[in-house]
């Protein structure tokens, strides 16, 4: 089976299945190594929590960019309490990261698009590269209603970029859903969401939303264009079949802060 056709199954497969379920049967189906990169973000704690409960094969894996706030440290820290298993941590290359802050300044990315993106790639994308070098599956915690771009995934895509199937076990689920899962399973997770992040990043570039507000706004707030990504997502190709769609819901999208305070 190619990664065309292992995608278009998994997404069809997936679709219907409980978030324990669709994990296992992915650590069944991806005939290689799977990776799962961590932002330790709420959706992200949602999923690992699925892997490690059932000691799934899956390399859990977070890119440590150095500018991340002391609470996703500690989140961390908490989850590899929590669950007995190691969440592997990658630092960008020593050697890039110091031509680049001699470069553009410790907080150059603020410049331009362009700095920012110089900083994203040096900070993120390479050791996403590396991250996901000999990787079969790349799981990851996007959902649909979070940008129009990421509603034009599905459960499993061909990531050509990468060259692995790209697998969104929550694709189809909306904030609303995670938060009642992370509540009831009593997940770890950043307390930075109960003061307002719904989306969080590098510390210096990520920003509390007000209610009601897109998820996505809280990132690299000061540009002006409304495609808040860093790079990782770029490569994937369009749904094939599967869940397919936003789902209806996807309006509604930001639950507030208040509702994760219920945890
Ligand atoms: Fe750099 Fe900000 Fe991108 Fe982090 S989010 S890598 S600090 S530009």
């Amino acid at each position: 089976m190619n990664r065309d056709e292992l995608a278009i199954e998994l997404a069809t497969r997936l679709a219907g299945r409980d978030l324990f379920a669709r994990l296992a049967l992915v650590a069944d189906k991806v005939p290689g190594p799977i990776v799962f990169t961590t932002s330790l973000g709420l959706e992200d704690q949602a999923l690992t929590h699925a892997i490690f409960s059932q000691d799934l094969a899956i390399d859990v894996v977070t890119l440590d960019t150095g500018r991340l706030f002391p609470e996703t440290y500690q989140v961390w820290a908490d989850t590899e309490a929590r669950y007995g298993r190691r969440i592997h941590g990658l630092s960008p290359d020593r050697a890039r990261l110091e031509q680049l802050v001699a470069r553009q300044g410790i907080n150059g990315f603020r410049a331009s698009v362009e700095a920012r993106k110089s900083c994203c790639a040096v900070r993120k994308v390479e050791p996403l590269r590396r991250a996901l070098a000999g990787a079969a599956g790349w799981i990851t915690g996007l959902r649909a209603e979070q940008s129009p771009d990421r509603a034009l995934l599905d459960l499993a895509v061909v990531d050509a970029a990468y060259g692995v199937v790209k697998i969104n076990p929550l694709f189809d689920w909306t904030r609303e859903r995670v938060v009642e899962f992370v509540r009831h399973h009593d997940v770890p997770y950043n307390p930075l969401h109960d003061r307002g992040f719904l989306s969080i990043g590098c510390a210096p570039c990520t920003r509390a939303v007000a209610p009601g507000e897109p998820e996505r706004t809280g990132r690299w707030w000061w540009e002006q264009n409304d495609k808040k990504e860093c790079g990782l997502h770029g490569g994937a190709s369009m749904a094939t079949h599967g869940a397919g769609a936003a789902p209806s819901g996807a309006a509604a999208m930001s639950a507030t802060s208040g509702e994760l305070e219920k945890v």
